[in-house]
């Protein structure tokens, strides 16, 4: 991440970003510039541009800082958004990844005003507010993103080719739980987890990407793998931190080479249903992984149960710790 921003900073210095906008400045010594504040209103130039060090310092309002903190000010982005607001301006094909930032931060902001989410939140055992913030949890409570983003300048069109939207301007993942998904800094997909009846499980077009959160794990000599985000946040929440998850039973390649990078063993805590497809999917998983040298382990949870109903229904860290032990090969 630090090496991306400081490659963004070089790719685009702050005096050749701000006269792209318009901003003018008279030389001030070796390598400064003087200009009128871009950021609040003033009648004598103070706003200054060091271009040896790429940073402002505005003597008027007392704002200062580097390209991005002044993309921040100026635009009223978070810093993750100013990152992506830049990338995709200086790389159109980034743009997706901009504008699933934005829907995501935006969903993120519905959660805690729709006590419906909440309440299926709750329901489904997630309740720690500090990992909700860090999956970035939100949820689409209706036909609200297309106005956001539009007045942001997204097109219609563009906001329907990613699929974010339907023909008729509706959220595509109208009145779900929103998951941002991942790769390394970049949001690639949205998974969407219906409240109602709709159908339960929903991405937008185009990748899910690799496993879930797989920075955190990829050093781990044992790794847990699960089938769905709720197990996952489960997991997540009574302590496990060597969690991912395949978002589906069947692992992408992707997902597969993450899993044979090094030396580890794999714990599959798949569901258990009663057509067996979950436990079907994990031994062939598992004879995979096998000739790649990895070892492959299956929990055996109680009949009828993932990760996360066990959790939901009483079960405990201890518990789950004995399955861990006992899982076979
Ligand atoms: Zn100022």
């Amino acid at each position: 991440m630090g090496e991306d921003v400081e490659r963004l900073k070089r790719r685009t210095p702050l005096l050749d970003y701000l006269r792209q906008h318009n901003w003018t400045g008279r030389p001030a010594g070796r390598s400064e510039h003087v200009g009128f504040c871009p950021l609040h209103e003033e009648t004598r130039p103070s706003f200054y541009v060091n271009t040896r060090k790429n940073v402002f310092y505005c003597h008027g309002c007392g704002q200062g800082g580097d390209l991005i903190r002044f993309v921040q000010l100026s635009r009223g982005l978070s810093f993750r958004q100013s990152l992506a607001w830049l990338d995709a301006k200086i790389n159109p094909d980034g743009d997706v990844t901009a504008v699933l930032e934005q829907a995501a931060a935006f969903y993120q902001q519905q959660l805690d005003q729709c006590s419906e989410a909440t309440s299926y939140l709750r329901r489904r055992g997630v309740h720690d507010p500090a990992l909700i913030r860090e999956l970035g949890i939100g949820y689409a409570p209706g036909a609200t993103l297309r106005r956001y983003l539009t007045a942001q300048g997204y097109s219609f069109d563009g906001l329907r080719r990613i699929g974010l939207i339907n023909v008729r301007g509706a959220d595509a993942l109208y009145q779900r739980i929103v998951f941002p998904l991942r790769q390394g800094e970049h949001i690639v997909n949205l998974y969407g987890r219906s409240i109602g009846s709709a159908f339960a499980h929903r991405f937008l077009p185009g990748s899910k990407g690799g496993l879930y959160a797989w920075e955190k794990v990829r050093s781990c000599s044992d790794v847990i793998l699960v089938e769905g985000l709720f197990d996952y946040a489960a997991l997540r929440q009574e302590g496990f931190h060597n969690v991912t998850c395949a978002l589906g039973t069947h692992l992408n390649d992707c997902q597969f080479r993450q899993l044979c990078e090094g030396e580890r063993t794999v714990y599959r805590a798949f569901d258990v249903d009663q057509n067996q497809s979950g436990q079907q999917a994990a031994e062939q998983l598992a004879h995979r992984l096998g000739t790649h040298g990895i070892t492959a382990r299956r929990i055996l949870l109680p009949q009828g149960h993932d990760p996360n109903s066990f959790f939901v229904g009483g079960g405990d860290v201890e518990q789950f710790r004995s399955f861990l032990k006992a899982a076979q090969t």
